[in-house]
């Protein structure tokens, strides 16, 4: 229960004060997608250059998991190869299906894995994460 409540400072706390949150001036790759079942949408906008994602950010609305999940994503992968980047994605996807898996580079992600037991959460938690993948996959064409 302790643990809960600890998870859930760790989200409001993205959710409340969301790292880079904003848009580039600059281009970039952007990725729109949404979460109808929940009404989240998401813009995701990344600086992919010679491999590595050099810088990211969001903007858009939704409920505190999808938000505060883009939060620690973009907090995650910034400086990140492609490679890196994906292989944070496939854990976060594991950790959805209630696997036990760590985040070293960033711990805070680990706290949206109570939402594997909430199914109809899992899409808010993954929304981020599916636009970084197909921000990277695009560029891999
Ligand atoms: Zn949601």
């Amino acid at each position: 229960m302790q643990l809960d409540d600890l998870y859930r400072r760790v989200i409001m706390d993205h959710y409340k004060t969301p790292r880079n949150k904003g848009t580039f001036e600059e281009d970039a790759v952007t990725i729109n997608l949404n979460n109808p079942t929940c009404g989240d949408r998401i813009t995701l906008q990344l600086k992919l250059e010679d491999g590595i994602v050099r810088d990211a950010k969001y903007s858009g609305d939704g409920c505190s998991i999808s938000m505060s999940s883009a939060s620690m994503m973009t907090a995650a992968v910034k400086g990140k190869t492609f490679e890196e980047a994906q292989d944070l994605a496939a854990r976060f996807s594991a950790l959805m299906k209630g696997e036990d898996v760590q985040f070293d580079e960033y711990e805070d992600i680990e706290a949206l894995s109570g939402v594997n037991k909430f199914p109809a959460r899992i899409k808010c938690a993954t929304l981020a994460w599916n636009a970084l993948r197909k921000g990277i996959d695009d560029q891999n064409k």
